[in-house]
């Protein structure tokens, strides 16, 4: 994909991640294979590697390092799997659910941001991606069903065509709040949707 950096991301998996409890063994391995300098500006390439989020333009930021690994094993990731993201950003989060899974589908309000996302990630010859500019809180009716959903920017309350939009069993991995966020994994079952709250974080609002 990009072999630079690789001792930077030995050090990134090892310190921030695995240290921190993400086992699946395939997102550690796209962790230690998505070149994350590609997707911060080029100024701030040296610091791409660093324990936090970092300002990607527009006034919103690539996720930390350890956030963006723990909300992908959070989906149960599979070969076959199709996910749909919400907030595209950089795309980072994008190339490590693409590097795992079948088909990512990623939905982005911003278009300058969308579309420096999809130069970036066609650079990286990442071709399993459908990306488009929109409110990702409507999901992305023509991918659905999804095995799992992944919303990188916080709503106050769960927007229901994102649950609407899950297969059943399928995951959706989601922060909500305002001052103070939680991140919520919501599985859909056959009798409904059952809650569990992960940890306290902290995420640019959904608009
Ligand atoms: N996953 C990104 C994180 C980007 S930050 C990454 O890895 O870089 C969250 C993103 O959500 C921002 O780019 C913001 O523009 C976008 N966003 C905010 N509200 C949105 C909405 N309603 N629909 C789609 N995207 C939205």
């Amino acid at each position: 994909m990009d072999g630079d950096r690789v001792e930077e991301r030995q050090r990134m998996v090892e310190t921030q991640i695995a240290a921190r409890g993400v086992r699946d063994p395939a997102v550690l391995r796209a962790m230690l294979r998505v070149p994350r300098h590609r997707f911060v500006p080029a100024a701030e390439q040296h610091l791409a590697y660093d324990d936090s989020p970092r300002a990607i333009g527009q006034g919103q930021t690539i996720s930390q390092p350890f956030i963006v690994a723990l909300m992908t094993e959070l989906t149960r990731p599979g070969p076959a799997s199709r996910v749909l993201e919400v907030g595209t950003g950089s795309g980072y989060q994008t190339a490590v659910l693409a590097d795992i899974v079948g088909e990512v589908w990623s939905v982005e309000l911003e278009v300058d941001l969308s579309a420096r996302a999809a130069e970036t990630l066609n650079e990286l010859g990442i071709g399993n991606v459908h990306l488009k500019v929109g409110d990702g809180a409507l999901g992305w009716k023509e991918g659905a069903p999804y095995d799992a959903i992944v919303v990188t920017a916080a709503p106050t309350a769960v927007p229901s065509a994102l649950v609407e939009q899950l297969a059943e069993n399928g995951r959706l991995v989601i922060p909500v709040g305002s001052a103070s966020q939680e991140l919520w994994v919501l599985t859909r079952t056959p009798d409904g949707v059952e809650r569990e709250s992960v940890l306290p974080v902290r995420f640019v609002p959904l608009r």
